[in-house]
């Protein structure tokens, strides 16, 4: 490798400062020289495509959470770790941890909603048409009888000085909110504030929540797509608390549905504002509106076939030498999990997902073999591959919750999902980055390589939001992702991957895939993990970032 020369100096600089500045004892001292000195690494495009094979490989169907086929993986992974001599971190001694999963499919026959004004004329609602009803994780089977309460985007932003639900009192009652969020808002603020609604609505003692259809909503994600996809067929996820109920951030709602623009048109008629209004406003800046009590009330009943899976993390760890620091425990991780079988009819039906994540996963595993391979960093580094992404973030939730570590001791989460590998990417993008101080450890990290970093490119989406790293920022842990960058053909690789391949069953080995640049992503991070296990300063948020603030996160003075 061109560079090893100059990541050599760098880190032997790195660590030297370190030394002379922190309270490392005299042997822990030399033996960190002596890492600097014998520091190498050889990344391998062969074990990437190695690793990236046998996971997108058809037989393991796709790797669903609760399959056989995702049941293989976990077990490939964790005969990778022990090959590597990593520390099993899993629970009792292995590289496993249980997660029970909570698994529902709606009985679609069973669902019905009844809507009627309160003057008793019945609203003629039609299932399919005007409104559908999906699986409850926590019920199987609910009817649940009530006014609606219309609360705008039912969004409670403090920091804005916004709360939708100001003046309205929703207990024992059905909300009705818009589809979406407002525009105005900082946009992975503004995602997260989304997430919460159902726990807004709950918290407020609301028995259910309708989501109402709105232009933007329909431009993203149409109801007629909805229904034309069977999307509400598939499984809902959850994971299983100790007391073996599902967990959930809104236990008061028993029901909810959605609810088309024509839908909503025929519940808005007679209200204080016209749904064309509502609709008109939803679009402005803010996207305020006013909110009421509709003259409604609705009767919404569902019926769900729960089930229990079994699922696990796998966790492998690579303990720190430095007697001050080894506690503190830098979590990498990446999702084991895809979205398993397709229900089209074309001839390859299996969603290898090679990208999505057995590049995630390939990467890991061979930034761990050359971590391995030199002296230990100071602080423990922990490898970590998690179940249920797609169901949801929920193993990385439930290993955020239930860590196989002191979760004081947990000072970061560096989570690798979906990198694009079918170009040499010479910039990356750091989602999160810029609200801690991990960037400048990855910008250092990079630099090593002639990697810059690039801006997020798609800040609408809120991305921060929306993979595993975000259930350790809901625990307050600096967390980033790091992703394959826009510059040197990255723009139009995403762009294709998306367009053509992204949830799709090509998603496979056939696709055009560059496995030097999975071996050179890997390198990047062994840097990345090297960096931020090394320097003196634990990561921490920037003072007064909104998501330390939200979650009590250490930040800076
Ligand atoms: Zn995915």
């Amino acid at each position: 490798m061109k560079l090893t020369s100059i990541l050599m100096s760098g880190v032997a600089i790195a660590i030297l400062a370190g030394c002379n500045s922190s309270n490392v004892s005299n042997s822990a001292a030399s033996k960190v020289s002596a890492a600097a000195s014998s520091f190498n690494l050889d990344p391998s495009a062969a074990a990437i495509e190695k690793h990236m094979a046998f996971l997108a490989d058809d037989a393991l169907q796709g790797r669903e959470a609760g399959s056989q086929g995702y049941d293989k993986a976990a077990d490939y992974v964790a005969a990778e770790f022990e090959k590597l001599g990593l520390k099993p971190a899993g629970q009792d001694g292995t590289y496993f941890q249980n997660v029970r999963l909570k698994r529902a499919y709606r009985d679609a026959g069973a669902g019905a909603l009844f809507a009627q004004k309160t003057n008793g004329v019945v609203i003629d609602m039609e299932n399919g048409k005007d409104f559908a009803i999906g699986a409850s994780i926590s019920n199987g089977q609910s009817t649940v009888s009530a006014p609606v309460v219309f609360a705008g985007y039912g969004v409670v932003a403090p920091k804005e000085g916004r709360d939708d639900y100001a003046g309205l009192d929703v207990k024992g009652k059905i909300v009705a909110t818009l589809a979406r969020t407002p525009s105005g808002i900082q946009t992975e603020e503004r995602a997260f504030y989304g997430s919460r609604k159902g726990k807004e609505a709950s918290d407020r003692g609301a028995l259910a929540v309708i989501s109402l259809e709105t232009k933007t909503s329909e431009k993203v994600f149409s109801f007629d797509r909805l229904i034309k996809e069977g999307r509400l067929d598939a499984a809902r996820m959850s994971w299983v608390r100790p007391d073996g109920g599902a967990f959930s951030r809104a236990p008061g709602l028993k029901g909810g549905a959605t609810i088309s623009r024509a839908g909503a048109a025929k519940l808005f008629k007679d209200a204080p504002t016209s749904w064309d209004e509502i609709l008109e406003m939803a679009e402005k800046e803010g996207g305020v509106t006013p909110t009421f009590e509709l003259p409604v009330k609705m009767t919404i009943t569902q019926k769900s076939k729960i089930d229990e899976v079994q699922s696990v993390n796998v966790a492998g760890m690579i303990e720190g030498t430095d007697p001050a620091l080894k506690d503190e425990v830098i979590v990498l991780s990446a999702h084991l999990d895809h979205i398993g079988i397709a229900t089209t009819d074309e001839d390859d039906v299996i969603n290898n997902g090679a990208l999505d994540n057995a590049a995630g996963i390939a990467t890991l595993l061979e930034a761990a073999r050359m971590m391995q391979a030199n002296t230990p960093p100071r602080r423990s580094v922990m490898f970590l591959a998690v179940t249920a992404e797609e169901k949801g973030l929920l193993g990385s939730q439930y290993f955020a919750k239930n860590p196989t570590v002191p979760k004081e001791n947990i000072v970061a989460n560096i989570n690798l999902d979906m990198p694009v590998l079918t170009y040499d990417f010479t910039d990356i993008i750091v989602f999160g980055g810029t609200r801690s101080t991990l960037e400048p450890a990855i910008k250092k990290a990079a630099a090593e390589m002639d990697i810059t970093i690039g801006p997020d490119p798609f800040p609408e989406q809120g991305i921060f939001t929306r993979s595993d790293h975000f259930r350790f920022v809901e625990e307050g842990i600096p967390s980033v992702m790091v992703s394959t960058g826009f510059a040197n053909g990255g723009e139009s690789g995403w762009e294709v991957h998306f367009a053509e391949h992204y949830h799709r069953p090509s998603d496979d080995m056939k696709n055009n895939l560059d496995f030097n640049a999975g071996a050179r992503f890997a390198e990047l991070k062994t840097r990345i993990a090297f960096t931020v296990a090394n320097q003196d300063e634990r990561p921490l948020w920037k003072k007064g970032d909104f998501f330390a603030k939200q979650f009590n996160g250490p930040m800076t003075d």
